[in-house]
């Protein structure tokens, strides 16, 4: 099965992609879900994370605070490493498991961090949505509760436009409406079901 991995910065529209896929009938694999069903209460990973970073950092009803681990991560190298080494042999395991499971001719995996964390191997494509940041600073800002330094910080913490861009096999032009945007996934799906015919 062809895999395409979808990513692109913070607002950028990959969820918006990525059910625009989905209603086409196209297998998607969200590592982003997957990682928040990972950490559930009373789950493994949780139990390693409160070991290594402290009972503090549970909410008060015994979830994730996912806000602080982000702060705390944002903050030390060594901390984000520290989580990375428990989520993401998880991740990929799960992800294996679901694409195990597929018999789609293609299949998108979205990886939010997908050149940041050095996992370009893991798909035959790479897809990224490009967005001009002031859209994604402006779509974040009304999504999410967040202040726009908050947001700019975030931003210039992840790779920049024309790193993801460098590693591109196709993009998704995200500077317009929802329905140029439908129109691109259109286009795409259909090139992504020829592409798997030939491989
Ligand atoms: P990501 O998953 O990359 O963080 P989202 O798909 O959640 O980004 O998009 C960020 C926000 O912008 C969402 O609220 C989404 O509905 C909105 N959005 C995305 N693309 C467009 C667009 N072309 N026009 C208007 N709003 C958009």
């Amino acid at each position: 099965m062809l895999v395409v991995a979808l990513t692109g910065g913070i607002g950028s529209g990959k969820s918006t992609v990525s059910q625009l896929f989905g209603a086409l009938g196209t297998p998607i694999i969200d590592t982003d879900i997957i990682a928040r069903q990972l950490v559930a209460p009373g789950s493994a990973a949780l139990g390693e994370i409160t070991n290594q970073f402290g009972p503090t950092i549970l909410s008060a009803d015994g979830s994730l605070d996912r806000a602080k681990l982000r702060q705390i991560i944002f903050q030390n190298a060594e901390k984000k490493a520290q989580l990375e080494s428990i989520l993401h042999p998880l991740i990929r395991k799960e992800v294996a498991r679901q694409l195990s499971e597929l018999t789609a001719p293609y299949c998108i995996i979205v990886i939010p961090l997908l050149i940041e964390s050095n996992q370009q191997g893991i798909s035959n494509r790479i897809l990224v949505v490009d967005t001009p940041e002031s859209a994604q600073l402006a779509r974040v800002t009304l999504r999410d509760n967040q202040t726009e330094n908050e947001i700019s910080a975030i931003m210039s913490a992840q790779a920049s436009r024309d790193q993801r861009l460098a590693a591109a096999n196709e993009v998704i032009h995200n500077d317009g409406s929802l329905e140029e945007l439908k129109q691109q996934v259109a286009g795409l799906h259909q090139k992504y079901l020829a592409y798997s015919q030939a491989s």
